[in-house]
């Protein structure tokens, strides 16, 4: 019998649930078991892929091309959960697919439900991912926090599983928060109510994780165990990290987290290997070398927005021994001349401008590209950070007025990147955009080619417009020179600026498959480089 775990939030979000979960996934996966995680998110939006990263944080690309949460970026981080479309449940998606059924007539007349239609879909959904042989145990995030009017369905759903399956094959963990008050007092009521909340539904969790500024006392914990019904063992603290994610599952592991499940779920437990963990925290935590890297975009206000981003680099520093400092730049600000590039790009040893859509801060971008390419500063152009590069060559070095892309000047005097034809005819009725995993083949002789090693590569994409063909010789002709294209070499993947240290634009996502213990090739070339700019900057290589 596969084993199933869920994973609740109580009192208030943003308590770190995602990691939480990936962090439990990760342990069962050091003790040798095959583990499947799952979002379960509560609105009715049917993915993610028209949020604003502004209010939503990073839109995750699978492989397949779902547009998904990005807690399923901390997944790929921390396990090796198959990820797919599978794996990302919204409430709009489960409300569709009951709604197609029942306009083809596969209710037989019945009254459509909430209990038994809806939750019956949402365990279908669950069970097609968790009952694949060979899989041990699959995690369930069930987004939004407990006591939400649109997470009922799914609360009721897990209730439903309990019953069903047995206490020994699905376990309920519970996140909570221990609030500090003024007098520096810890106060365990708002996790005695959040419980109850979520006994009321008929859940009673097996395990608490309480995240506090700092270590339970033993006597709290005890006091939980009383309040809750949870044994006292599985009332775990879940401790502010200071230094590093990747110190969560040391954290949840020294608590003995993962023990406690599996004992609960009557499962052996096999010794457990967590030397790829200890090693990434002691480079993220120990390491005395320092790169500074800028990133340029414009939804940094939310520290989310480019979370792939800001993990692959942090993996690109553990791959060079080394910590990487983010500095995430406004490019609006750098637009409206609120902040001189001169000034604050003095300090920096990298560059890097992430994805995007829109037309705003794009000026800003520009700017921030000339600068790195004439001033040899490492630059890393992900998607609409490799189309800035082709603007502002195509501006400053042949010279081209009005050169831009036409999703931000859609009649613009030169559309460097644009639609392509296809896409033009078939605008009105969307889909038109590239996503998900495809292949990407390595022009010979170029930096891309080094970088991978490989010929043939395959990476995730999601974006609409292309480098237009027709400025394609002219750029190159001219140093902005072609490093991958699609496999039929019709589209531009990569370009890299000719004779400059280390400039280069991938229009696909290479951030949403690096590993902390694994960094992807680019990230790990790119804080190379940077390490080696500063070495160069400041005569010294890396000193803090
Ligand atoms: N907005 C650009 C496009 O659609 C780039 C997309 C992105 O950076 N993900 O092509």
């Amino acid at each position: 019998m596969n084993k199933y775990i869920f994973v609740t939030g109580g009192v208030c979000s943003s308590l770190g649930k995602g990691v939480a979960a990936a962090s439990l996934g990760s342990l069962l996966e050091c003790r040798g078991l095959t583990v499947r995680m799952i979002k379960v998110d509560p609105y009715i939006n049917v993915d993610a892929g028209t949020m604003s990263p502004y209010q939503h944080g990073e839109v995750y690309v699978t492989d397949d091309g779902a547009e998904t949460d990005l807690d399923l970026g901390n997944y790929a981080r921390f396990t090796a959960s198959t990820l797919s479309r599978a794996n990302s449940i919204t409430t709009g998606q489960i409300y569709q697919e009951v709604i197609r059924r029942e306009r083809e007539g596969r209710y037989l007349g019945r009254t459509v439900q909430v209990i038994p239609h809806i939750t019956d879909r949402i365990k279908q959904r669950i069970r097609a991912v968790g009952d694949e042989a060979g899989v041990h145990a699959t995690i369930v995030e069930v987004g939004g926090t407990v006591g939400d009017i649109e997470s009922y369905p799914f609360l009721e759903a897990v209730r439903q599983m309990i019953h069903e399956l047995g206490k020994k094959n699905v376990l309920a963990v519970h996140l909570t928060l221990i609030p500090e008050v003024a007098n520096g007092e810890l106060k365990t009521k708002p996790t005695q109510h959040s419980v109850k909340e979520l006994r009321e539904i008929g859940i009673q969790p097996d395990v608490l994780l309480c995240r506090a500024p700092e270590q339970l006392p033993e006597d709290m914990r005890r006091k939980i165990a009383l309040f809750t019904n949870v044994d006292v063992d599985g009332v775990i603290s879940a401790y502010d990290i200071k230094s590093t994610l990747y110190e969560i599952p040391l954290m949840y592991h020294q608590q003995g987290l993962d023990s406690i499940c599996l004992s609960r779920l009557e499962m052996e437990i096999p010794e457990a290997d967590l030397s790829g963990w200890e090693r990434v925290v002691s480079v993220v935590t120990g390491s005395s070398q320092v790169v500074r890297i800028a990133v340029v975009g414009k939804y940094i206000e939310l520290s989310d927005s480019y979370k792939s981003v800001d993990e692959a680099l942090i993996h690109g520093g553990i791959a060079n021994d080394s910590r990487v400092q983010l500095i995430k730049v406004d490019s609006e600000k750098i637009e409206r001349g609120e902040i001189d590039p001169e000034k604050v790009f003095a300090e920096i040893d990298g560059i890097l401008v992430p994805g995007g859509f829109g037309s705003r801060g794009i000026d800003g971008m520009v700017r921030t590209a000339e600068y790195a390419r004439t001033r040899g500063i490492p630059y890393f152009g992900i998607c609409l950070g490799m189309q800035i590069m082709v603007i502002e060559f195509a501006r400053n070095v042949l010279g081209l007025n009005g050169a831009d892309s036409t999703e931000f000047v859609p009649d613009c005097q030169n559309p460097v990147v644009s639609l392509l034809e296809e896409q033009i005819d078939v605008k009105n009725y969307g889909g038109t955009m590239r996503l998900g995993r495809s292949a990407s083949r390595l022009l010979p002789d170029t930096l891309i080619r080094s970088v991978y090693g490989e010929e043939i590569i395959y990476e995730r994409h999601r974006h609409r417009y292309e480098v237009s063909n027709s400025y394609r010789q002219r750029l190159n002709e001219s140093g902005l020179t072609t490093g991958g294209v699609t496999e039929d070499s019709s589209l531009v993947e990569s370009l890299e600026w000719a004779g400059h240290p280390w400039g280069l634009g991938v229009q696909f996502h290479p951030e949403f498959i690096s590993r902390p213990a694994d960094a992807h090739p680019l990230f790990r070339e790119f804080i190379g480089a940077s390490i080696r700019y500063r070495g160069q900057r400041s005569g010294v290589v890396g000193e803090t």
